[in-house]
């Protein structure tokens, strides 16, 4: 059972369709009573990247949160919802109170049956057994509970390539926290890595996943593409998750550079276990990966990388442009950007090339969608002759 990935149909967001649809998936490995005391403080980690409705498919739907809310309850528990949004918005009382009111979130709260997170405090937690930050910064309520049930929602990422639940629980470092770690690991392998030391500190006991909508093409933001995918996904185990999660959308889990982090720590076995149907029945056609996805892996050995990656960032990766006529100057880029490369000149936003590090943060924190990525004309002449990737940075 701890190989397995559970998948069941979910066609809407009616809470009976849901809440079938999760009961069933959960059910597969004994039922929400297998992970649930009484007593326990639990904390559900939905995804709530931004201020977005529950239809742009950004952020977790509240249905899911309700529904898991009301199992844990029924199984004896307390239940608490927490996040930290996306990089660039501050973890303070008044950005939670508005991500919580257009997403929805406000009305799992009305009647006192959950409480909603409001503690903005967090602390500096020890990591002896983390394999490269041995000390993370994690929000005080996921401190605080006795067990944390994920809910990833099904994404792609320009960085990561796919924002599952692995990615998910990044969501535990507070605010502006969140971009100093893209500045101290600008490669992405050590990114990755330190996700996975996320989930050596903190690790859900579940995870189960929004696939009933999710956003294809350039994610996890405003540039996504919503798409149906109808589907509810549940597993104990977030990394293997995610490899289920990506064999759907038929991403090659060699481009997603934690789950390659994960393979090389030899924490993907040979065969999961697909439980509730055949995983060709799941399958989607056509889904749109992000511009940065690169099949054939995400990046050079790291000393060729050092030498070069300056010149072949400017040249091959993805260039975040800021569309001046969408710029409302609002600073949120500049706020997410982790090494200072935007300012705002003349009410709009400006990058300094040489300064950014491609983590695309700017893309992921702009409400307007008014930064968009774009490759170099040299870099699309060379992907039109089939040679793209040999040239890649781990941060592109
Ligand atoms: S680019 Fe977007 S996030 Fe940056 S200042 Fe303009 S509107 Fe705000
Ligand atoms: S300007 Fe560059 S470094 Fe700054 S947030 Fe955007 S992509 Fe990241």
């Amino acid at each position: 059972m701890i190989d397995s990935v559970s998948i069941v149909r979910c066609e809407d967001y009616d809470f009976s369709s849901v809440a079938g649809a999760i009961q069933k998936a959960i059910s597969f490995f004994g039922g929400i009573e297998a992970f649930i005391n009484l007593g326990d403080k639990v904390l559900l980690k939905p995804n709530l990247l931004s201020a977005s409705p529950p239809d742009s498919a950004i952020v977790t739907h509240p249905t899911i949160v309700e529904v898991l809310g009301k199992m844990v309850r029924r199984a004896g528990g307390s239940v608490i919802i927490a996040d930290s949004p996306g990089a660039g918005i501050p973890y303070t009382v008044n950005a939670l109170q508005k991500v919580y009111k257009t997403t929805g979130y406000d009305k799992l709260a009305q009647d006192n049956t959950f409480l909603l997170n409001f503690d903005t405090t967090w602390s500096l937690i020890a990591n002896p057994r983390g394999k490269l930050i041995k000390y993370l910064e994690v929000i005080n309520p996921v401190i605080n509970c006795s067990k944390i049930i994920n809910l990833p929602k099904f994404k792609t990422h320009t960085f990561t390539i796919f924002s599952g639940a692995v990615k998910n629980m990044f969501g535990i470092v507070p605010g502006f926290v969140k971009p100093s770690y893209h500045a101290r690991l600008q490669n992405v392998s050590q990114f990755s890595e330190m996700l996975l030391d996320l989930l050596v500190l903190i690790k859900p006991i579940l995870n189960v996943m929004d696939a009933v909508i999710g956003l294809e093409g350039d994610g996890p933001g405003a540039l996504g593409k919503v798409r149906k995918i109808n589907l509810i996904m549940v597993s104990p185990n977030p990394i293997l998750l995610d490899v289920v999660a990506c064999q759907i959308a038929g991403i090659d889990i060699e481009a997603v550079p934690f789950l390659v982090a994960a393979k090389k720590q030899g924490l993907i076995p040979n065969e999961i276990e697909i439980l509730g149907g055949n995983l060709e029945e799941f399958k989607l056609t056509n889904f749109q990966k992000p511009k940065t996805y690169d099949p054939k892996g995400f990046g050079l050995k790291p000393t060729i990388q050092k030498l070069i990656a300056p010149i072949v960032k400017n040249l091959f990766s993805l260039k975040p442009i800021v569309l001046k006529s969408k710029c409302r100057a609002c600073a949120n880029c500049v706020k997410s950007c982790p090494t200072k490369a935007i300012k705002i000149v003349n009410k709009k936003a400006k990058i300094n090339y040489r300064e950014c590090i491609r983590c695309y943060c700017c893309i992921e924190s702009c409400p307007e969608a008014a930064v968009i990525s774009k490759l170099s004309p040299y870099a699309k002449f060379v992907q039109r002759r089939g040679v793209s990737g040999f040239f890649k940075t781990d941060i592109g």
